[in-house]
């Protein structure tokens, strides 16, 4: 990031204004205190911020004693907005922010950063929380490898297949969820990942933080009699070794399996061979039959 350039303005005349360009600011995901100084100077000293919610962001402002001016830019505008945002970067520096955490991680962004690359514009980020880094930091899983999820489709049946995807994956999977879907989340993902080791951190940063472990199965009993409040992240073990057979292993037995008998017993027998959760040998023997 370049230094600031020195200038007094009408508002803020302590304040150095930012060269021109897209400056992504990761605000906190709950403890006002994890706000970096230099993502507060950022915010302060930018012409312009893109706020996911301007009254949320607003709050943030009042903390750190700042009035720049703020623009909404979420889901629903982003499209209408993003030209006119792009061309104001050329000239000057603009802030995006989100309501929590760091923008484009399971919240808007990613075109404009996209569209501000392509038109040549200077981006930056102030890199902070996020919910998901800070979730797989807690719970005790292995963290040299993960995939992050986000959030998993509502709909049982998507949720299935979504699951089932990743069920081979030799990675820690972290997944955003609310609270009230979260035992019938953890139960989904018992049933399509098997019954692996697991964490759910919740309110991370907050008065109510916590993170419990156990196996998917125990925590969606757990939340299924007590649902828990406030925010939530869950995280998955990566399949036991034995549980992972590579993808080209799995093929090929399929292959085999389905040259003498029909799909779903093909599943069934390879998922019982291989030790792998039924559901997720189907969807991949239905995607080597009808491959389009
Ligand atoms: N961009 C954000 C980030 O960097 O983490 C995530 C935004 S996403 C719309 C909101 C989801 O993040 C919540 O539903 C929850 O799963 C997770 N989350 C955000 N803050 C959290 C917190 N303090 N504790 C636990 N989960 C949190």
């Amino acid at each position: 990031m370049p230094t600031p350039i020195a200038a007094s303005t009408t508002e803020s005349p302590a304040v150095a204004l930012q060269p021109p360009g897209l400056y992504i600011v990761a605000t906190p995901i709950g403890n006002l205190g994890d706000l970096s100084p230099r993502a507060a100077a950022t915010l302060a000293s930018v012409a312009l911020i893109a706020a996911e919610d301007t009254r949320v962001t607003s709050r943030l402002l009042h903390h750190i004693g700042a009035r720049t001016p703020m623009i909404a830019y979420h889901d629903h505008n982003a499209d209408a907005v993003r030209p006119g945002l792009v061309a104001r970067m050329t000239r000057e520096a603009i802030a995006l922010v989100s309501d929590a955490g760091t923008p484009l991680i399971s919240d808007p962004g990613y075109k404009l950063v996209r569209d501000a690359r392509a038109a040549g514009v200077e981006v930056f980020t102030i890199p902070g929380p996020c919910a998901a880094v800070a979730a797989l930091t807690l719970s005790g899983l292995p963290s040299d490898r993960f995939l992050f999820a986000g959030f998993l489709p509502v709909k049982a049946g998507a949720k299935a297949s979504a699951i089932a995807e990743l069920a081979g994956l030799r990675a820690s999977l972290v997944f955003y969820e609310s609270a009230g879907r979260t035992a019938a989340t953890l139960s989904a993902l018992a049933e399509g990942l098997g019954d692996r080791p697991a964490a759910v951190a919740r309110e991370i940063t907050k008065k109510f933080e916590e993170t419990v472990d156990g196996t998917l199965a125990s925590l969606a009993e757990r939340y299924a009699e007590t649902p828990p409040r406030g925010e939530v992240v869950i995280v998955v073990a990566p399949p036991a070794a034995a549980e992972a057979p590579d993808a080209d292993t799995l093929d090929e037995a399929l292959a085999a399996a389905l040259l003498h008998m029909s799909l779903s017993a093909a599943a069934s027998e390879v998922a019982a061979a291989l030790k792998l959760p039924r559901k997720a040998v189907y969807a991949r023997a239905l995607e080597l039959r009808d491959p389009d």
